[in-house]
């Protein structure tokens, strides 16, 4: 297994000019020399220090290294890998793929011919470190991604269960499954913030795999134990996610191999995704024919594809926080969400409030026949072993 941190020592070269592409480096700490002989003379290319890369021209086109690198003192640098930049690439706009590996190439020939077997050495063209312009973001992005497949590697993704209450049973129905991720430095990291970058390359893949592992070993568990009725676990899916792999056919994998009782995986699909309205409907019949249920998520955010709802035959539809938050300040907001919860069971399916948090937005809701309640109100998000926990000793009563 490669390790996401190097450490150079001062004066350890990092890689000669002529080396296969192997990796890009982000500094941490310390200084990297980058060089380029010319006529058997050693000229600095640039300095570079914490928080720059370096190495990544090679990675675009996959061409040998056209400098040396070199740490100037002890030095750690993170190691990003090739299928990181190269999957970006792949998927950039082709024209700004095609701009950028012709500028590419043009700096490497004007490297050769500026410099030429007589370069002067000048340091004209040496690049400061700090001097990232732009990029920042960019870098900030890919150290992100760097550290998020370490996580996942190291399994130092956590998965917490915010509970879903029936208002009629009054009883915890289910939970929604979300993920964290407890960040050395930072502490603990929002999915708001880790999952679209994760979404901008395949990453999201193996996080949701993770995911679906995690939830089915835990309704396994609970079968195991004897709990009656399992609770629904909902977890949320990405459109990358469906995209890439058959969500289905691993989900059903993996439900088989956990023993998961049928009908207690339910997958969360965003309301962006509905505009596609083939493609969801085909991936409902194909849940349903699997006992896999589906819900509609973040209903009522803007992309409500109201004509084509009947279409759609979800379970469940989410309410988002935003409408439950203003409907008691608002009366034209509760009649909007009075309409919702109306349509949607005249739909068949199931309603759950997202976000509710006070007590009496929850007697609003109750009043309105809104069956399912989720938000801080009822629970926070907690770990498995509080929800084992918690199952275990209804049990037990
Ligand atoms: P979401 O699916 O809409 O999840 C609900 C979010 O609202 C969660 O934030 C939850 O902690 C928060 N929340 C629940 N009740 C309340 C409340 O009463 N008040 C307030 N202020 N917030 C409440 P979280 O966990 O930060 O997740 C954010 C988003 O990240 C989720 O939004 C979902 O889109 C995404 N996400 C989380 N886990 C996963 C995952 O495993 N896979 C994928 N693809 N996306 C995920
Ligand atoms: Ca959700
Ligand atoms: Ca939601």
């Amino acid at each position: 297994m490669p390790t996401l941190r190097r450490e150079f020592k001062a004066d350890e070269l990092v890689f000669r000019e002529g080396d296969p592409p192997t990796s890009a480096y982000l500094i941490e700490s310390g200084a990297v020399e980058v060089s380029s002989t010319q006529a058997g003379e050693k000229l600095v290319l640039a300095v570079l220090g914490a928080g720059d890369l370096f190495g990544e021209m090679a990675l675009i086109d996959l061409a040998p290294r056209t400098a040396t690198a070199r740490a100037v003192r002890d030095t750690v640098a993170m190691e990003i890998g090739p299928d990181q930049i190269q999957e970006r690439l792949a998927n950039a706009d082709p024209i700004i793929r095609a701009l950028l590996r012709s500028q590419l190439s043009r700096y490497r020939s004007a490297l050769t011919k500026f410099l030429g077997p007589n370069g002067d050495g000048s340091q004209r063209d040496v690049v400061e470190h700090g001097d990232r312009g732009d990029d920042g973001a960019a870098i900030n992005k890919i150290r992100l991604e760097a550290e998020l497949k370490e996580a996942l590697r190291q399994r130092a993704l956590e998965i917490r269960y915010q509970p879903i209450y029936d208002l009629r049973q009054e009883r915890i129905a289910g939970y929604e499954a979300l993920i964290r991720w407890t960040h050395a430095q930072r502490g603990a990291v929002s999915p708001a913030e880790f999952i679209p970058v994760a979404e901008e390359t395949s990453l999201i893949v193996p996080i949701g795999t993770y995911v679906l592992e995690e939830v089915s070993s835990l309704l396994g568990q609970l079968a195991r134990e004897k709990v009656d009725p399992v609770p629904v676990i909902a977890v949320n899916v990405s459109g990358r996610q469906l995209e890439e792999g058959d969500i289905v056919t691993e989900l059903t994998e993996i439900a088989t191999r956990y023993k998961v009782p049928r009908g207690s995986i339910k997958v969360e699909v965003t309301e962006s995704l509905t505009l596609d309205v083939p493609r969801v409907s085909d991936l409902i019949a194909r849940c349903h024919a699997a006992d896999i249920l589906v819900a509609l998520d973040d209903f009522g955010t803007g992309y409500s594809n109201l004509g084509q709802l009947h279409n759609l035959h979800f379970d469940t539809v989410k309410l988002d926080h935003g409408l439950v938050w203003q409907m008691l300040d608002d009366p034209r907001c509760l009649a909007i969400v009075r309409a919702i919860v109306a349509m949607v069971h005249a739909l068949g399916a199931d309603l759950v409030a997202e976000g509710v948090e006070t007590g009496a937005q929850l007697a609003a809701l109750r009043d309105m026949g809104c069956r399912y309640a989720q938000g801080y109100l009822i629970g926070r998000p907690a770990g498995r072993e509080a929800l084992l926990e918690s199952h275990l000793a209804a049990k037990a009563r």
